[in-house]
């Protein structure tokens, strides 16, 4: 279980996501203000970071900044509006995820196990930067119809192999891992095509678009978000379908 700080100056909203937390068994520290978070992020160095963009004293943004020149924590933003969304995303700022207020508190829970789970795998013996290209030691990820074996660059749709370039297979094997996670353009490139020169905005889209063509019936799993980019979309099992 990690220790994760949330900071928040709704107070009620600080407590409430500090709870859900605890109940699943993590350690949760609460700070109300920028400056005191980046105290405490120095002071008890937690393993996931929760950060609200509005606050007192230095704004989210800027503490998401700071705290990113110095340390490897996820970080986990919250925000009020949904345009905020891609500026979050970007590494200019470094967050990792974000949700939009409001929200659940199951979503909330979800998507900081999620990103517990991708630094837990980062950090396997592996150098920062350098987890698409190592082998990971893990097992297969399933996401409906589809599963992906980093460590084997194997990819099956329903159980037939796909037949994916390097680019494809890495996008791929990130949308798995982050089921439901809308991932900007910008993010992506910088993520998948980080050493390479001469890529634009259509260079994800055309990508997308034959990773899609090479998933046939099923190509709809990978959704437009517009206005940001692509995410996985995993379809809803027959229990959670509302009747
Ligand atoms: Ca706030």
């Amino acid at each position: 279980m990690a220790r994760i700080l949330v900071v928040e100056d709704e107070r009620d909203l600080n407590d409430l996501v500090a709870r859900h937390l605890r109940q699943e068994g993590h350690e949760a520290m609460q700070a109300f203000d920028g400056p005191d978070a980046l105290i405490a992020v120095a002071a008890a160095k937690p393993d996931l970071v929760v950060l609200d963009w509005m606050l007192p004293g230095l704004d989210g943004i800027t503490v998401c900044r700071k705290i990113r020149d110095q340390y490897l924590v996820p970080i986990l933003m919250l925000t009020a509006r949904v345009e905020e969304a891609d500026i979050i995303l970007g590494l200019e700022v470094g967050a990792d995820d974000y949700l939009t207020k409001p929200f659940r508190m199951r979503e909330l829970v979800a998507r900081v196990r999620a990103l517990l789970r991708r630094v837990e795998l980062d950090s396997r013996g592996l150098p920062i930067g350098e987890s698409e290209t190592a082998p990971i030691e893990t097992d297969m990820i399933t996401v409906g119809p589809i599963s992906v074996s980093p460590d084997m660059r194997t990819a099956l749709i329903n159980d037939a192999e796909l037949d994916l370039t390097p680019k494809e297979f890495d996008l791929l094997v990130l949308f798995a891992s982050n089921p439901g996670r809308a991932f900007s353009r910008d993010y992506l490139l910088e993520r998948i095509w980080s050493n390479e020169y001469e890529v634009t905005d259509r260079t994800v889209d055309t990508h997308v678009q034959r990773l899609r063509k090479k998933l046939g019936d099923d190509a709809g799993l990978i959704r437009t978000v517009w206005g940001i980019g692509y995410k996985l979309q995993p379809r809803p099992t027959a229990a959670q379908r509302p009747a």
